[in-house]
């Protein structure tokens, strides 16, 4: 549960409250600024009055009064960072323990892509109604699936989806869900084509975008040239990217068709073990390249989820520094991790999952190369990826990948930020932006592992001390 938290807004100056109509103001002097947009700015002041960034200067800047004045030599001030990819509601008994992790960890904005709408739009309606101690959230409601649909709460696969039988149905649940306030749509992997089809219509109607797991029964180029926004985890690219990719598609069609009775979750898995690992051996460069353009040219974004994809070579499960992350978890799923991980360290990494994480690695190079647009997410609390902390792994990984430091950080800032067309009030550091901001201790350009050494977090103008952000970390 939350306690009571210590944190600072603005007031260093008891005058000030004589001065009612005085905001509280924050004041970062000769800080080095960092964001997509302009890269690094040396020496900089930035104010902070209320909720927004009202001045970034290389000019001196006057101290206004009810003011907390942060010296910033040394330090890297970055625009808050962004998680695009989120399940606040996947784990009983944490849904409570996401936020303070992730404002904790310099994360002010989430995209959470998959939880039953009655569930997550109360944690939207909070972060609307606190927003100076909630990060922003975007939702997209339950994952849209056909029949057999996968997490359908069987043991393992939580109910954060609805399968859906016809088109009537599936218009109805759009409309339903653009009416309950999502922000995106999810599509999943069991919906026909034809389904698939008429959600992204529906979508459209409302101005919402769909973000996908591809489904298995249509290929990527396909999906994203009938107007699916973005895809998350790769998901089915390896399949479009092979050399059988036409022979994997009927063999994938014929499966699905036969498995109608099968749990959604064993069919799909079964259809993975089938094509997967085949796909990765027959990666074909020529028509990864086709793929990668056409996702380019249709404006299709991306969420590799580098952190969770990469898992079989990583092995956080038996990462000692990374499961001292795990102390921050409520203590009855704290139990439950370090069981599970102990379970997960026995087992050797299967060969498709070291295949897997390569590849994922690869093609976040190729991505880049082709200037698709990519989100920095990572699927928490899934893989044992500790909400909050698991971000900056995903920087950590997407820099592996071969992207540049500066390019990780646009991708869990400007990038979301355009993504939902906020670009105009955050993901940036300049005059008129609400005030996100994470403060670090060290240069995130020249070590990308920099963005976990945090000193301080503005969220809509509140500042949070370190102090506050361990008791943010402790309050679970
Ligand atoms: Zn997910």
């Amino acid at each position: 549960m939350i306690t009571t938290l210590v944190f600072v807004l603005g007031g260093c100056n008891d005058a000030a409250s004589e001065k009612k109509n005085e905001e509280p103001s924050i004041l970062f002097e000769s800080v080095t600024v960092i964001d997509a947009k302009s890269g690094e700015r040396a020496n900089y002041n930035v104010l902070v009055s209320g909720n927004k960034i009202i001045e970034v200067s290389d000019q001196p800047i006057e101290s206004p009064p009810n003011c907390t004045i942060v010296n910033g030599k040394g330090k890297y001030l970055i625009p808050g960072l962004w998680d695009a990819h989120v399940h606040v509601t996947f784990t009983p008994g944490l849904e409570q323990a996401m936020f303070p992790l992730f404002l904790g960890n310099g994360i002010t904005s989430i995209r959470d892509t998959g939880g039953l709408i009655n569930e997550v739009v109360p944690w939207k309606e909070k972060s609307i109604k606190e927003p100076n101690s909630s990060p922003r959230l975007f939702i997209a409601g339950p994952l849209l699936d056909g029949h057999p649909n996968v997490y359908d709460g069987s043991p393992g696969r939580p109910e954060i989806s609805v399968g859906l039988s016809s088109e009537e149905e599936a218009i109805e649940m759009v409309d339903s869900l653009a009416a309950a306030g999502v922000d995106l749509i999810k599509s999943y992997e069991m919906l026909s084509p034809k389904m698939f089809k008429t959600i992204l219509a529906t979508a459209e109607k409302h101005n919402l975008h769909v973000t996908g797991h591809v489904p298995l029964s249509i290929d990527v180029v396909e999906a994203s040239d009938a107007g699916l926004r973005s895809m998350e985890h790769l998901r089915n690219l390896e399949m479009s990217c092979s050399s059988d990719f036409d022979s994997l598609l009927q063999a994938r069609k014929q499966m699905l068709a036969q498995g109608k009775d099968y749990l959604g979750g064993t069919l799909r898995s079964e259809i993975h073990s089938a094509q997967r690992m085949h796909a990765f051996k027959t990666f074909d460069e020529q028509r990864a390249s086709k793929v990668l353009a056409a996702l380019k040219k249709n404006g299709t974004w991306q969420i590799p989820t580098t952190a969770l994809t990469t898992g079989g070579i990583n092995r956080l499960y038996e990462n000692e520094d990374w499961k001292k992350t795990f102390e921050f978890l409520p203590e009855t799923i704290r139990a439950n991790w370090i069981e599970a991980a102990n379970k997960a360290a026995e087992k050797q990494s299967s060969e498709i999952s070291v295949a897997h994480g390569k590849w994922v690695l690869k093609m976040v190079k190729k991505l880049k190369d082709s200037q698709i647009k990519v989100m920095a997410g990572t699927d928490t609390p899934i893989g044992f990826l500790t909400p909050g902390f698991s971000l900056h792994k995903e920087l950590e990984m997407l820099v592996k990948g071969g992207m540049e430091p500066l390019e990780a950080i646009e991708s869990a800032t400007l990038l979301p930020a355009q993504y939902f067309k906020v670009q105009d009030s955050i993901g940036t550091i300049e005059k008129n932006m609400i005030a996100d901001l994470v403060l670090l201790d060290a240069n995130p350009l020249s070590d990308i592992t920099n963005t976990r050494k945090i000193i301080a977090v503005v969220r809509n103008g509140s500042y949070y001390n370190r102090k506050a952000l361990d008791s943010l970390l402790n309050s679970n």
